[in-house]
């Protein structure tokens, strides 16, 4: 996942917890489980739960796709620390 993609998820999981937290939001459920009953219809928890758990895994490096936690702050940059992994990512955000 890039940074952006990362983000994007994140800020979407963020939204959605807090809707689903909201009272208003709630009242909608209320309101309709009195005039047609408890809600059958379609669920997205297990996506959800799916993306929360991708979401709470290490980032990446976006350029070699390893753990971000394998790489190593040199004068050339973060190297990759993993086997024979070409990546010397310039960046310095870790
Ligand atoms: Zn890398
Ligand atoms: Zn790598």
């Amino acid at each position: 996942m890039t940074d952006r993609l990362r983000l994007a998820a994140q800020a979407l999981l963020d939204r959605l917890t807090a809707v689903h937290a909201d009272p208003a939001y709630e009242s909608v459920w209320v309101v309709s489980q009195m005039h047609v009953g408890p809600y059958a219809g379609p669920t997205y928890t297990e996506e959800l739960d799916a993306l929360r758990r991708a979401l709470a895994e290490p980032a990446p490096c976006p350029e070699c796709g390893h753990d971000a936690g394998h790489h190593s702050w040199s004068v050339d940059g973060w190297l990759c620390v993993e086997a024979g992994c070409p990546c010397k990512r310039k960046h310095t955000d870790g």
